[in-house]
């Protein structure tokens, strides 16, 4: 085996490309980093970040003591290491993969933040990027989270909340107020229903809306008490500010995780769907097989997937977050 393209790996509150001197989704704050996505457990204030200009328009005021350099999809940085090239992760918006190339040895390193594979109306598609090293969160890396068709997912979601307003409830809706929540809100909006967002999602809401993203027809921040017929968007931990004084309140949670039987109440909702905006462990696997690496690395969630790449005669491994270095080599 040659070892003449070695790269060293490093997970510790984020990814470090020691040999590149490259942050990836840093969680403390460091010298330079790359933001994926708009998602505060891949942020920290960085003295200088790289990121989309959708990412940096919702992350806003956060950042404002950092020097942010924003990157078109597609368009390349070079820096005196690396060239780094961003590609849509289908997320959220503004969410992106990072290509990074050695200039010392031309090796290909993809990063893909959180990714969901499956179409997403507010969100740019996922890009298939080809790459020698792949690192790949695994949030949902285990065979028992496979999602069904979001359709059949967002007929139920539809016919359980017609029945609750049939029968004088107020539904409340829940899911994390950036991404998935516009999802939500362009679907259901879709379908008909009045929608009311609690003000931190209205908030977020206005951003995608700034961004150039529109919606099918109109809604409203939340008021109380709700008009008849409306249903309240909410993300998790704002039960009391959307909710309080509200009588006959029915909740939904929509997670991945509720695939899960014994996740699936975790929250505390009358019921809840499985509609994620991560890709399940079928889309995690046909990635791996689409982009074709050599190595695998994966991060932030089960090391399972790992496990499972390896039955399939691929060199995979899981950074656990416990500063695990790994050396890698390519052939
Ligand atoms: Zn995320």
């Amino acid at each position: 085996m040659e070892r003449g393209n070695a790269l060293n790996v490093i997970f510790d509150r984020g990814i470090y490309l020691a040999d590149l001197d490259a942050w990836l989704d840093g969680r403390v704050k460091r010298a330079q980093g790359f933001i994926s996505h708009a998602h505060s457990d891949h942020v920290a204030r960085h003295s200088s970040a790289v990121l989309t200009p959708a990412t940096r328009l919702l992350l806003g005021p956060l950042l404002k003591k950092s020097e942010c350099r924003t990157l078109e999809y597609h368009e390349p940085l070079t820096t005196a290491n690396y060239t780094m090239t961003l590609y849509p992760a289908g997320h959220c918006l503004g969410s992106a993969q990072a290509l990074i190339e050695s200039r010392a040895t031309g090796e290909r390193i993809l990063y893909t933040g959180d990714i969901k594979m499956r179409p997403n109306v507010m969100a740019e598609p996922a890009e298939v990027v080809s790459c020698d090293t792949l690192i790949i969160e695994s949030t949902y890396g285990r065979p028992e989270y496979r999602f069904p068709p979001e359709e059949e997912v967002l007929e139920e979601c539809f016919s359980t909340l017609r029945s609750w307003l049939n029968t004088g409830y107020t539904p409340v809706v829940v899911a994390h107020r950036t991404g998935k929540a516009q999802e939500l809100l362009h679907h259901l909006l879709k379908a008909g229903f009045e929608v009311a967002l609690e003000a931190s999602t209205w908030e977020v809401t206005q951003r995608y809306q700034e961004a150039g993203m529109t919606f099918p027809r109109h809604f409203r921040m939340l008021e109380k008490p709700p008009k008849d017929g409306e249903i309240i968007l909410r993300p998790p931990g704002r039960k009391k500010a959307a909710e309080a004084d509200l009588p006959r309140v029915r909740t939904m949670a929509l997670t991945g995780w509720s695939v899960n039987p014994s996740l699936r109440y975790r929250s505390g909702a009358a019921t809840s769907l499985p509609f994620s905006d991560h890709a399940d462990f079928d889309d995690l696997l046909s990635y791996v097989e689409a982009v074709t690496p050599q190595r695998v690395f994966t991060v932030y969630g089960f090391p399972h997937l790992a496990a499972h790449l390896r039955q399939r005669g691929l060199d995979a491994a899981h950074l656990d977050g416990q500063a695990v270095q790994k050396q890698l080599s390519l052939f």
